[in-house]
Parts: structure tokens; sequence; C-alpha cells
């Protein structure tokens, strides 16, 4: 990657300009019984809150837009943002904010016809949705290829933090990977495995590593068609700690524990107590921690530990900590440690890409656009 990004002071004087800030606002609802959407967890919308406030106290006039879930390029109220502009109203009044981007099929697609709709009566636009910012869309790569652009704070935090971390980590370099979405996560195993000095995996992923140094996983979650992967990463020299014990279900569906062999039926759902302590080590001993993904299905109470005693231990180390994927940020706000690490990355996959490649699309759209006047 080479140039820099604009930020927010190279958009010149931006006093009665119509600003377009793309963000980030795909936040998690519950439905109830009636039918209505509330907002469980209003983390991104206030991360957003910055980058508004400082074009509006600068006589700006802010449009945001946004996807929201996965309406599949057509109306549906069920992925309206109206929750989503109540509670930003609430936050900070005057704010326009359009209707869920996914609704029109030309977002995902990227058709002119889509960005030259968003920007007709915009000025500048501001790029703030790093959760996005690795998807080529029309709201993400469109609007900068005409209009004076720039990075908002939170995508230029996240952008700063992710560098660093892969560029110039503080060794030992630990990185702690879980969840359950294997065969998307492991060309940032890869990456990782360049600069880190150690990889910790729980989690769902475990089981395809587990698989592939021989042991018996039961009806653990795992992917048939990435074992070859992973034995190939297993010989790249760099230590991998996989869990020694594990918690699940045995075959009649009982809580059971385990070392590294499930038998016949049995599902692993959490890392052990063992593992955990030991994955805390080396947490505590790094000097730079980055963790994606839980260490199981933390859920369910009984399947949590692994997630908290990590979480723990990412609160507890003295290490530059970073946190990201959307499972994982949940956990540690379920354990009320958000607060406690270094920064809690606000993209999942964006920020896996951005470790893994060095770059996004966003990112390479704002560089190359045009400058404010
Ligand atoms: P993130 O959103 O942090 O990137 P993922 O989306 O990859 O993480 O995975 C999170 C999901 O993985 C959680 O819903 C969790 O319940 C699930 N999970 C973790 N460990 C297991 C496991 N051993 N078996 C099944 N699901 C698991
Ligand atoms: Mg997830």
């Amino acid at each position: 990657m080479s140039g820099a990004i604009p930020t927010l002071e190279d958009l010149g004087d931006v006093s009665g300009k119509r600003v377009l800030v793309r963000t980030d606002f795909n936040v998690p609802m519950e439905t109830n019984d009636a039918g209505e959407r509330s907002i469980t967890d209003d983390f991104r919308i206030r991360s957003a809150l910055p980058t508004i406030e400082w074009l509006i106290e600068r006589g700006a006039s802010v449009v945001c837009c946004s996807h929201l879930g996965r309406p599949k390029g057509s109306v549906d109220e069920k992925y309206s943002m109206h929750p989503v502009k109540v509670r930003l109203a609430a936050l900070t009044p005057g704010v326009e904010l359009l209707e869920n981007l996914r609704f029109n099929p030309g977002e995902e697609a990227n058709s002119k016809d889509f960005v030259d709709s968003l920007i007709h009566d915009i000025d500048l636009y501001v790029n703030d949705a790093f959760g996005a910012a690795h998807r080529a869309h029309a709201s993400i790569v469109g609007p900068p290829a005409t209009l004076p652009s720039a990075m908002g704070r939170l995508l230029q935090r996240e952008v700063e933090v992710l560098l660093a971390l892969r560029n110039t980590p503080k060794h030992p370099f630990t990185a702690v990977l879980g969840g359950s979405k294997i065969s998307d996560k492991l060309g940032v195993v890869e990456a990782l495995l360049e600069t880190v000095d150690s990889l910790i995996i729980g989690g769902a992923m475990c089981f395809t590593f587990l698989a592939a140094q021989g042991y018996s996983i039961g009806d653990s979650l795992f992917e048939a068609d990435q074992v070859d992967t992973c034995k190939r990463l297993l010989t790249l020299g760099k230590p991998i700690h996989l869990p020694e014990d594990l918690v699940g279900l045995d075959a009649q569906g009982n809580y059971a524990t385990y070392g590294r062999r499930l038998p016949p039926g049995a599902k692993g759902f959490d890392i052990g107590p063992g593992s955990a302590t030991a994955f805390s080590d080396l947490i505590m001993e790094a000097r730079t921690v980055f963790w994606n993904g839980p260490m199981g299905m933390f859920e369910d109470e009984r399947f949590a530990g692994g997630t908290r005693t990590v979480a723990h231990a990412m609160a507890d180390t003295k290490a530059f900590t970073v946190v990201g994927g959307g499972d994982s940020a949940a956990a540690l706000a379920q354990f009320g440690l958000d607060d406690a690490v270094d920064h809690v990355s606000t993209g999942g996959g964006a920020s896996l890409e951005l470790l893994e490649l060095g770059d996004l699309p966003g990112l390479a759209a704002l560089r190359k656009a045009p400058h404010a006047s």
C-alpha cells in the first residue's frame, strides 16, 4: 500500500457542505413477541459519533448511510433502519440517515446508477465504516471516485492500530483465534504465522487442527476440506497451541469433560480449564496480543468458561491488546471487560483482511479520491 489516506482535516472548510458519511450501523437486534425490533448493543452507533459531531460542529450537514443485515437487494421491513434512526436521533439530533443500502441491489453490485443516486446532492464523502471497508460495494468505493473524501475517526484509529499490529508488533506477539468460521479465517492464520511468535487456537476452529493431528473429535464442528491446510500450517515451524482438554456434551447429551480425544458422538463446545489456564499464561507473557473468535459456545453459560478466562487474561496482561470480531467483542462486553483492552475493532472480517493483506478496497478508494479545493 502506498500514499496517505486523507483524514477529516484534509476536507478543508466543511461549513455549509453536505457530507455523506458511510457508517457501519449493522447493529445486533432482537425481535419481541409483538414483532417489534430493538437494538441490543449500540456500540457501532456510538463509535461513529466522534466523526459525525466533528462535522456538525464545523457547520456541515451530515447524511449517514449504512447496511443492516442481509436483505438481498429488495425492501424488507425486517431490515429497515428505523430503530437505528431513533437511537441515532437520541444520541445526536439533526443527522439524516438513509434507508438500508442493501434494499437496493446496486449496493452490493457497485452499480453506477446507485452511486449516482447516493451522491447527487452531496459535496463530500467520509468513510467511517471499518466493518464494511473490505467490500467493494457502491457506498464504499463509489463516492470517492468523484468526491473529495476522507476516512472518519473510527476508520482512522482502526487502520492505525491494525497496521501497527501487522507491521511493527512488540514481541512476543501472540494471536488467539477461535470462533466457528474456519475456512474464512485460515488465510489470516497463514499471514499471522509470519509475524507472530505463537498462535493459540480454540473455539470450533481447534477441531479441524486436532483432526489434522490425528485426534478423534467425535461430532464436533469441523471442516473436512480444510484438514490438509491445517496439516500444512502445523508444519510451518511456529508454535501452534491447541487445547489439551475440552468440555462438551457426550453422545447422550450430558455435560462432559475430556482430554484431547473425544469419544464417538461427543461434541466439544469449549476448551477445558487446563487449556484456559495455559492460554492465559501465554497471554500474560506476551507484549502484543490479537484475539479473534470465542474459545467456545460462550452464549451458553456451561461453555463460557474458556472464553471468560481468556477475556480476563486479555484484560490483565500488560501486553498491547486488540480484539476483533463481532462475537469476540460481544463476549468481552458480556463479561464487562470491553474497556479493559487497548482496542476493540468494530470489524470482524475487515480486521482479519487488513491483517492478512495490509490494505482494503475502501482504503484504496480513499487514497485515490480527488483533493478538496
Ligand atoms: P467472531 O464473530 O468473533 O469473528 P465467529 O463468528 O467466527 O467469531 O464465531 C463465533 C461463534 O462461534 C459463536 O457463536 C460461538 O458460539 C461459536 N463457537 C465457538 N466455539 C464453538 C464450538 N466449539 N462449537 C460450536 N460453536 C462454537
Ligand atoms: Mg461472528
